[in-house]
Parts: C-alpha cells; structure tokens; sequence
C-alpha cells in the first residue's frame, strides 16, 4: 500500500531519495529508479509497503548462511522491486517492476500484511529467524524495519539478504535490527557492476565493511557470471576479503544459470567454479563453499584445522553436525558463527 516514505529530502523543487546510492531525484510525479518510489504532492512515497509478492518458510542454508544457527527455518518475504537491474536477475519477474505499473496495477494499493502477522507466522511455523529477501529488501526498508522491530520484540532473528547497494543513513537504521546478513559481493570490477547491474562496486564495499565492523554475522556470495567475471577479480575478492574482513568469513561461489536479459549466456561451467574455489582457499579463506550445484563436496564446512567434515551438506539438507559449543567435535579448534 502507499506510505509516506523515509530517506529523503527537497532541494530545488525536487525529491531527493537517499535510501540507495542511485539517489533519484524526481519531479512531481516521477517515479525511481526502483519502480516503487515516487513524488507525490513534494513528498516521497513508497507505492509497496506491506504489499507482500512472496514468502516462503526456507532452510537458513538456502539464503545462503551456512555459519548462522544452521538449519533452522527463517519465514523470507519480499516486496516488488530492486533498485540494480541485473541483466541475469533470477527472480525478475518480482523485482524489475516496470515505473508506470506502481500508478496502475491495484495489487500495489490493496495489498498490505501488518509485520505483527509476519511475526505471529513465523512464530507459528516454528522459525528462528525472519528474513527479508528475493528482490531486494533495501527498497522495502521502512515495512523491514517495522517487522525486524516487532521481530526483535518476539524474540526472532533478522537476516537481511541484499546485494549490499544502500547509502549509510538507512543502512545504520536497518542494522539496529538485524542479526545476519546475506551480502553478494557480484563482481570486483566497476565496469562489471556497471554493464551488468546498473550498479557500482564501492558502495557495496562499504556496506560490507560497515556490517562486519558491527559485528553482525556476514556471509558473502558471488555468482560466477561468464563473461563478467574473471579469475584476476575472484582472486581479487578473495584477497580483499582476507584483508579487509577476516579469513573466516564464509564465501559462496553460485553457479549462474541464464534468465531474464542474460539467456544469452551460459551457465558457469563446473571447472570455473571449482578453480574459484581452489582460489578462495590458496588466499587463505578458511569457509568456501560451492552453491547451485547440487550434491558437490564443496557444500560441506570442513573444519579449518584438521580438515574433518564439521557440518556435512546435501543441498540445503544437513545431513551430519559435529560442532559442540562452537568448537569442533574432532579437534576443538574454533568454528566461526553462531551456534
Ligand atoms: S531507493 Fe529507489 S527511488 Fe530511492 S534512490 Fe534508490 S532507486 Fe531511487
């Protein structure tokens, strides 16, 4: 539904939106970037407040969070929208909201779940955690800032799954109530986020690097694009995260399937994502794991010390857990994350 929206400001007869680094500045009228933000009347409003388009009881492991109470079950819900336009966007149909739609389709006025029903469903289903994903939540923060509180109030966790594009203001909001974060770190080069996402590289960064100097649980994820990206950046990533991060923060190599404008694209070959793996280890990361292939051994967390299989995985499946008090069962040795 329509709602006064937070994260903005006038200047010279415009509306500025500084939710997210793309910083629309819109007429009367005008809609972001996003789709879903537009001056009204010279203020800003969000057309998506509580306008649910999907939720899902989901396994942690599929967010991806492999370190973050593993596998417990986290209600996910997402409203329309995203602020990047990746050209292989997965969940397209949700997220590339087309700007004039937010005038005229009826779903964007009459839909609106309270977050206390969030709230009271996850309690319901049996979840630990909510989290805020599919399209990108950064667009819905008001609505995930009012469950995430309510979430907080009943006990839950918030993990918010995002491609990181957000300016600080919001983001230091958001954070005063999330738990985890799901970050994908795309590409190590600004032509890259540019051509493919409409995006750019530093503002990620920096939104990484606030979120693990607040201490809340972080784990990274790079889908393997072919044609975007390369072994210099994977190697690149590898390196900044060691340097910047910690060697222990988890890293997840997806495979790409094609979908939406990327079909002209193949999927990530098996060797590529194997050779990103062997990168991610040989600059020294203790937690790398290999996704959207199903079945392989790198889904498992094998214990960075005697290298035993600490928590086995088939999918988003556990199948073994050998961690007692955070250490591992084998040797003791320290397992990042939360336990
Ligand atoms: S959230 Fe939407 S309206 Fe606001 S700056 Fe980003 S793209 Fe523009």
């Amino acid at each position: 539904m329509k709602a006064l929206a937070k994260f903005w400001k006038k200047t010279n007869g415009k509306v500025e939106c500084y939710l997210c680094p793309v910083e629309c500045k819109l007429k009367e009228g005008q809609v972001g970037s996003c789709g879903v933000r537009a001056n009204l009347g010279g203020e800003l409003y969000t057309f998506t407040y509580g306008s649910l388009i999907s939720s899902a009881v989901d396994p942690v492991e599929k967010k991806p969070l492999f370190h973050f109470y593993p596998g417990h079950l986290t209600l996910t819900i997402a409203t329309p929208g995203c602020n990047l336009h990746c050209k292989g966007c997965q969940n397209w149909e949700i997220s590339q909201v087309q700007k004039g739609q937010v005038f005229s389709e009826p779903f964007f006025e009459e839909t609106f779940v309270p977050p206390k029903l969030i709230v009271e469903k996850a309690l319901e289903y049996g979840c630990k955690s909510i989290s805020y994903s599919y399209s990108d939540p950064t667009i819905f923060a008001e609505y995930m800032i009012e469950v995430a509180r309510l979430a907080h109030e009943a006990g839950l966790k918030n993990i918010m799954v995002t491609a990181g594009y957000i300016n600080r203001e919001p983001l230091e909001e958001i954070d005063r109530f999330m738990d985890a974060y799901s970050i994908d770190l795309k590409f190590f080069s600004d032509e890259a986020y540019r051509k493919y996402s409409k995006g750019r590289l530093e503002p990620v960064l920096e939104t990484i690097k606030f979120v693990f100097k607040r201490g809340k649980w972080l784990e990274l994820t790079t889908l393997l694009v072919p044609e975007y990206v390369d072994e210099t950046q994977l190697r690149d990533i590898a390196r900044w995260i060691v340097r910047e991060l910690a060697p222990w923060v988890p890293w997840h190599l997806s495979r790409f399937f094609p979908h939406y404008k990327a079909q002209d694209l193949p999927p990530t070959p098996v060797e590529m994502l194997e050779r990103a793996y062997k990168i991610g280890k040989e600059e020294g990361l203790e937690y790398v794991y290999v996704g959207n292939l199903f079945g392989n051994a790198y889904e498992s967390t094998y214990c960075p010390n005697c290298s035993q299989v600490v928590i086995g995985r088939r999918g988003f499946t556990i199948t073994s857990l050998n961690i007692k008090e955070g250490k591992c069962g084998f040797c003791g040795y320290k397992i990042a994350g939360r336990f």
